[in-house]
């Protein structure tokens, strides 16, 4: 069983339609405007698990700034998940600056949402740590829901859509929320070089934003039971990302954890039906 547990799906209207969407979200037009940028419906996704041997997924939505872009948004994921017969796993996206925010993370809920992400409160202009990062962590503790947050590392490279939520204000908010779970993208921006924190991370990208060696030692000081395999499909391919993982870590026992013991600890027991 290999759990991905960082990728991003998009409704075929965003794909047709990028730059309507990159004209009203400034956030999406920075990481999406580009032609380039590869942006993957549902069915694009299960086609590159079948071809990569993944078994599940946690599909990510958007951090749009739009009421009814993240509705939509969160309509195609849950109806993707329903329809995916628990291959995907909805994460549905929220603005906490939104006074529609608590009934959007109830409604998605009611539908199957597992978790909200990818979370960038920078991007929408809120306070992880504010407020508004209060209410979320009581919508987290009501409903159960995992929290994923993109963090930006220190340094490293630069790429579109960088900036999002800075480590410093990461590190704060799950140090105040002990008791849930959240989990931090992109190793969390190297959030364990500092020492012990209560949170998971995901591997997303990991191959572009670290150099070799810092990647290296970012890697090294995650514990076993809190790295979580994730590839940030489509940025990159899901049999990349695999690789990738295998190559930069070479035990065994921590390979199987990151790809699944981990996951299934935060998720329960995943049932991919059509699992090939
Ligand atoms: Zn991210």
């Amino acid at each position: 069983m290999i759990i991905d547990f960082h990728t991003h799906i998009f409704g075929p209207d965003v794909r047709d339609r990028r730059d309507d969407y990159a004209r009203r979200d400034p956030a999406f037009a920075e990481m999406y405007s580009d032609p380039k940028a590869k942006i993957a419906t549902a069915d694009d996704l299960l086609a590159s698990m079948d071809a990569a041997g993944v078994d599940v997924c946690v599909a990510l939505g958007f951090a749009w700034r739009d009421d009814d872009d993240v509705s939509r948004h969160n309509d195609y994921l849950l109806e993707a998940a329903a329809r995916s017969k628990g291959r995907i796993v909805p994460f549905t996206t929220v603005n906490m600056a939104s006074a529609a925010a608590e009934s959007e993370i109830a409604r998605c809920v009611a539908a199957g949402a597992r978790g909200l992400g990818e979370l960038r409160p920078d991007s929408q202009g809120w306070d992880l740590n504010g407020g508004e990062g209060e209410r979320l962590a009581a919508g987290a503790r009501e409903h159960g829901l995992i929290l994923l947050v993109h963090v930006t590392e220190e340094g490293g490279r630069e790429y579109p859509g960088k900036r999002g939520c800075s480590l410093a204000a990461f590190r704060e908010f799950a140090h105040r929320h002990k008791d849930l779970v959240i989990v931090g993208a992109h190793l969390g921006g190297d959030v364990y070089r500092d020492g012990p924190s209560p949170v998971y991370v995901d591997t997303a990208a990991q191959p572009f934003l670290y150099r070799d060696k810092e990647a290296k030692d970012a890697l090294a000081a995650v514990p076993a039971d809190r790295l979580l395999f994730g590839s940030d499909y489509p940025l990159i391919s899901q049999a990349r990302a695999l690789d990738e993982l295998r190559a930069a870590v070479t035990s065994d026992e921590r390979v199987s954890r990151a790809v699944q013991g981990n996951a299934e600890a935060l998720l329960g027991p995943v049932s991919a039906e059509s699992a090939s």
